[in-house]
């Protein structure tokens, strides 16, 4: 067993690193102020990292992505956890391995141009009703000749302005309960599909978050992603990658640049004639960070490696999903103390971490939701969760 960070790991890292500094940091406090990321500068971001072979990395090569394994491409994530969540969309994509299961004529129209950053996708599950109960949707899709007409409604829908195909979940049998439930990609201007409210939200500022109204849209079976009645199954099977890079990698990402900074100002900070940094109280929250951070990452390098050997470790993605939120939690709470009123104040992007962070611990699946999963393994057997010796 090695940990060894190889020379292409490397030179990979240090290209998104060197990328996120020149050029999205310095648009980070505009979008801030602002709300907006312009057309404009959101294709010149695109565009740029484009041509360093930046976009849909996660994606196999043979579809025209950058075929990382799932190591390095958590290695990425957390580089993308330095910047904000809408930079990272234009700049690396937001392609959804869930449009691997795109066959035959989807492929063209709808895979590969996602990969290419032609299209861009997003994901629509969740509704006013159904939330964390992603079974109890009401969208539904209904059989009509050869055509199926979806009516119901979406809300919160990350990047639903900008976004130009919505993978959405509606019931299709509703006597089969989550079994009754397909996936369809509705592209945006279809007759009877609507975009509603952008939900303004406490943080994540730039990326909009859309209501979706589908009053019968008509759509065919080509629409139709996967196969009838397996939606949940695939939704549940491949956002397992999306919470460990998206949320768990980026997770630790931000915790590390917060603790950097923190740490900074432990040294320059002065009061009562010395550091911060040399009082035992400041000393302990910043070795406590540091400690969580690199097990955390440890963990999740150990968890994409098992991955990419081919295993389902699917109860420790839910494990590292709270680990991950929950920690980057920790660290900037404590580095918005550490920073005392400055922390608090908008002089500095600290009480942005620290809005932008809350969110970690509800979407893609609350804490709670996720702990029942983990739970659930222990209690059939799963002991391998802890202790590797048993597997
Ligand atoms: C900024 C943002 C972006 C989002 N982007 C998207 C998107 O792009 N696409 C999309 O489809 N959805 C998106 N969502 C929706 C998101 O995934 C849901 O908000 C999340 O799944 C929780 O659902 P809910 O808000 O309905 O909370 P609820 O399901 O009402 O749950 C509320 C709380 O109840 C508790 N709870 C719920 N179930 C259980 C349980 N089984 N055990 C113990 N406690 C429980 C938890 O504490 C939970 O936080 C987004 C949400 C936000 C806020």
């Amino acid at each position: 067993m090695t940990f060894e960070i190889s020379h292409e790991q490397r030179l990979l890292v240090d290209t998104v690193r060197d990328f996120i500094k020149n050029e999205l940091a310095p648009l980070e406090q505009e979008i801030e102020e602002t709300g907006t990321l312009s057309d404009k500068v959101a294709q010149a971001i695109f565009e740029k990292s484009s041509a360093l072979g930046l976009y849909g990395m996660n994606i196999p090569e043979q579809y025209g992505g950058g075929g990382l394994s799932c190591l390095d491409q958590i290695m990425c994530e957390e580089q993308f956890g330095h910047t904000t969540d809408i930079l990272i969309r234009r700049a690396f994509g937001n392609v959804y391995e869930v449009l691997l299961s795109c066959e035959g004529a989807q492929i063209d129209r709808w895979l590969t141009p996602a990969v290419k950053g032609e299209r861009v996708c997003s994901i629509a599950f969740t509704e006013p009703g159904a939330g964390s109960d992603a079974a109890g949707i009401k969208t539904k899709a209904v059989r009509r000749g050869d055509t199926w007409v979806l009516s119901g409604m979406k809300h919160y829908i990350s990047d639903g302005a900008f976004s130009d195909f919505f993978v959405v979940t509606a019931v299709t049998d509703p006597d089969k309960g989550h079994r009754g439930i397909s996936m369809f990609m509705v592209d945006k201007g279809m007759p009877g599909f609507s975009l509603g409210r952008d939900q303004q939200m406490m943080g994540i500022r730039g990326t909009s978050h859309l209501d979706l109204h589908f009053d019968e849209v008509e759509l065919t079976d080509e629409h139709l992603l996967g196969r009838e009645g397996e939606g949940l199954k695939l939704a549940l099977s491949v956002l397992g990658r999306v919470r460990l890079a998206q949320v768990a990698a980026r997770a630790v990402g931000k915790s590390t640049k917060i603790l950097q900074m923190t740490l900074d100002h432990a040294r320059d900070r002065h009061q009562f004639g010395q550091p911060l940094g040399d009082f035992q109280m400041v000393q302990q929250m910043l070795a406590d960070s540091a400690m969580e951070i690199n097990a955390t990452r440890m963990a999740l390098w150990q968890c994409a490696a098992d991955i990419d050997a081919g295993r389902d470790p699917r109860a420790n993605i839910s494990a590292l999903k709270v680990q991950g939120a929950e920690l980057l939690g920790r660290v900037v709470d404590r580095a918005v103390q550490i920073f005392g009123g400055m922390g608090y104040s908008k002089d500095l992007p600290i009480e942005r971490y620290y809005r932008d962070a809350r969110i970690y611990r509800i979407f893609d699946g609350a804490s709670e939701v996720h702990r029942s999963v983990v739970a659930r393994a222990l209690l059939k057997g799963s002991t391998e969760l802890f202790d590797p010796w048993s597997a």
